[in-house]
């Protein structure tokens, strides 16, 4: 029996970084706003757990800053390369007002913050699972659903249905726009460990060979433990045929370097996979009645695999969308095209350039010849650093007058 609950403004799909962020920012304009998750939380979800600066401004909007600063989590104040031949290159970043470029904090506490938050200014149901989309004279005007301890089907009418529902977005896949575009898509792993030596409050990521055009990454945790993980461009392991959990044992076991520094680790649970749906292709993201924000709008940095700051980015612009979309009481694409427009316009440029970065990170010539410098010339090292912690232009890193350069250097 399927029951017709009251109509919201807003419904909200979704309680990671991007639906939490989305809501609260909605419920705080005053909006009647319903967000929903099948997880029950805290939940945990397939991450490396980095927290990068991009994530700092909705933070800062959302009030949250020093609640994440007062949960368990590492500061991360460097980065360490290590290039095919094995060259090392450590960049530390400079301090922010005292404040580090970034953390790495377990999502099972990160989204858990932002989802309690969210609680505040929403109404929420949990373990709610969204099966379909309700679509009436050419618009969405609400979803479908299933209160998993109950088995009762429900469903929601809203003004706007927000798709914030992470990688395998139902909403997206129902509106047609959920597409696994190989080039445009990773696949990832990771796995929690204890005693790896050789931590320090660096993120490390390593380019190695077997692994690239992927990386490998080790991730520092406030308790001593890390988060290590590979990730490699669908494509690329569709056509090398690669065995993903195969390649980062192969490199914790036979690496000489890592064998070393994984002697004594031990893996806590599972290795646990996931998908990354890239922002080098750009998914429609709004229509009649409907935006998508987060992976359900495929905005993950194809470089670095970052995508909790444009899930919470793509939240932020999305609520002041709706806001000027409620004030004008109309709910059409036109209206809404404007989230789409001023997103793009805000992380458009920096997503095209990394999946540039991209595209050269599978050169192991280049690899190996800029960590190469880099390891020799400070100069070098703290232009990469500014590039990093977003003092400079990551486009430099794609012009040909930066090699150039580094051929004096
Ligand atoms: C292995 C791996 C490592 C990564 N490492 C990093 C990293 O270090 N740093 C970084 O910034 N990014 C990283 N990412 C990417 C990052 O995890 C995502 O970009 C981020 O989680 C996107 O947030 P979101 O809110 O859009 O979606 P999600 O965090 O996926 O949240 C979606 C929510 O929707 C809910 N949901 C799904 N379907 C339904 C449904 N039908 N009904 C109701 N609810 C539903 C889920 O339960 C979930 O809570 C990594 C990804 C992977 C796979």
């Amino acid at each position: 029996m399927v029951s017709l609950s009251n109509a919201f403004d807003v419904v909200v799909v979704g309680g990671g970084p991007g639906g939490s962020s989305t809501a609260a920012l909605l419920g705080k304009q005053g909006k009647k706003v319903l967000l929903v998750d099948k997880a029950q939380f805290p939940r945990d979800k397939t991450c490396g757990d980095a927290v990068s600066g991009k994530s700092g401004n909705v933070l800062r909007e959302l009030g949250l800053v020093d609640i994440v600063e007062k949960s368990p989590h590492e500061e991360v104040w460097g980065i360490t390369f290590s290039s095919p031949k094995g060259t090392i290159v450590s960049v530390d970043f400079p301090s922010q007002y005292g404040h580090p470029q970034g953390y790495i904090c377990r999502r099972f506490i990160y989204d858990n913050l932002l989802f309690q938050n969210a609680k505040r200014f929403a109404e929420v149901w949990e373990r709610f699972r969204v099966t379909d989309i309700i679509r009436e004279n050419g618009f969405v005007v609400g979803v479908k659903g299933k209160h998993l301890d109950t088995g009762k089907e429900e469903e929601v009418r809203a003004k706007i249905v927000v798709g914030a529902d992470g990688a395998t977005s139902v909403v997206a896949t129902k509106l047609g726009l959920n597409l696994l575009l190989p080039e445009h898509h990773c696949g990832a792993l990771r796995a929690y460990y204890s005693g790896i030596s050789g931590l320090t409050q660096h993120i490390e990521i390593h380019f190695l060979d077997g692994l690239i055009p992927g990386y490998f990454w080790i991730f520092p945790l406030s308790n001593g433990e890390a988060n290590v993980g590979v990730g490699m461009v669908t494509s690329d392991i569709r056509k090398r045929n690669v065995n993903l959990k195969q390649a980062m044992m192969d490199v914790i076991e036979k690496n000489p370097v890592f064998k070393e520094r994984f002697k004594n680790a031990k893996m806590i649970g599972d290795i646990k996979g996931w998908n990354l749906p890239f922002g080098s292709y750009r998914r429609k993201a709004h229509g009649n009645g409907f935006l998508l924000v987060g992976d359900a709008a495929s905005l993950i940095d194809p470089f670095s695999g970052e995508g909790i700051g444009n899930a919470m980015t793509s939240g932020s612009y999305a609520a002041k969308t709706i806001e000027k979309a409620f004030e004008k009481n109309d709910f059409c694409e036109v209206v809404l095209k404007e989230y789409e427009d001023s997103l793009w316009e805000c992380i458009g440029s920096d997503l095209k350039t990394s999946h540039r970065l991209q595209r050269l990170g599978k050169n192991r010539f280049l690899l190996n010849w800029v960590l190469g410098k880099a390891a020799r010339n400070k100069e070098l090292r703290e232009t990469i650093s500014g590039m990093i912690a977003n003092r400079e232009s990551k486009t430099s890193l794609i012009s040909p007058v930066f090699y150039l350069k580094l051929l004096f250097m």
